[in-house]
């Protein structure tokens, strides 16, 4: 499942390599193709995008957006849980069901779409507020001051990590990093949000500025071209769940609620009501 820092490094790589390169050939696998293709414009989504060249690529939430030329149109994926692009040569070996592939001029590259699941979509769209969802996103994680994320807080009811993955609050956040940002704020996940002081709402700020800024860094250390990983070695607690947690050395919890595993220490993130023991 990429997040913001996986999606923003997907960005800078296909950015450096692909942005101004015009699409010679699109193919769609017939099984996997046609459930994660949303064609909104009618042309079909080989039409629309043969001919055209990639202007820029652009991130917002969790969604990676390619801004064509000449026609204006978007080019938006939502990879969700399971979707995932790989950039390679052709004929190297796929990283997993390919259902799109996008051919170019020059480079000699290939930009497949790869989806084990088909959970993902690729829309075209000539405007970005067609695509479902789109226009609900709160603002972009690393945008906001202290005073707009404690005042949107405040909007919403409920534990503290459900609060944090809705895109409705902020975006850019899933499972994952919540888990990540929860520990590094020392806040149990199953705390109601109206349970948290000032000090810790201003802790939570801090510490998803903090991971989410210093991943971004690590992510495009360890992904370097190979926009298909999800490094994720450097967790500190999230599917670390039965491992000493790096900073106390007590053993991680992991807690299973509506299929999503949730890690954290009880020691340093202790409180809450704890939920599935
Ligand atoms: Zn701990």
């Amino acid at each position: 499942m990429p997040e913001l820092p996986e999606l923003e490094i997907v960005r800078e790589v296909l950015e450096r390599r692909l942005a101004g390169h015009t699409i010679e050939r699109v193919t769609i696998d017939p099984k996997g193709g046609p459930l994660v293709v949303r064609d909104l414009t009618g042309r079909g989504l080989a039409a629309g995008l043969v001919g055209e060249h990639i202007q820029t690529f652009e991130r917002r939430g969790k969604y990676l957006l390619f801004h064509l030329a000449p026609s204006d149109l978007w080019l938006v994926a939502n990879p969700k849980l399971t979707g995932r692009f790989q950039l390679c040569a052709p004929g190297e070996k796929k990283a997993g069901p390919v259902h799109v592939t996008l051919f170019f001029e020059n480079p000699a590259e290939e930009l497949r779409y790869v989806d084990q699941k088909k959970m993902g979509q690729l829309y075209l769209t000539p405007d970005l507020e067609r695509v479902p969802l789109f226009a609900e996103m709160g603002p972009e994680a690393l945008a906001v001051t202290h005073e707009e994320f404690a005042s949107r807080l405040k909007a919403f009811r409920g534990e503290v990590k459900s609060i944090l993955v809705r895109a409705g609050f902020l975006a850019g956040i899933g499972n994952a990093y919540a888990d990540e940002i929860l520990w590094a704020a020392r806040l149990h996940p199953y705390r109601k949000r109206t349970s948290l002081t000032p000090d810790e709402v201003r802790a939570l700020h801090d510490a998803m500025g903090d991971v989410l800024r210093t991943s971004i860094d690590k992510v495009r250390h360890a992904m370097g071209e190979a926009v298909h990983l999800k490094p994720r070695d450097f967790f500190a607690v999230h599917m670390r769940g039965g491992q000493a947690c790096p900073r106390c050395g007590e053993t991680i919890s992991a807690v299973t609620a509506n299929q999503r595993i949730t890690n954290f220490c009880r020691t340093c993130q202790p409180g809450g009501l704890t939920r599935g023991m």
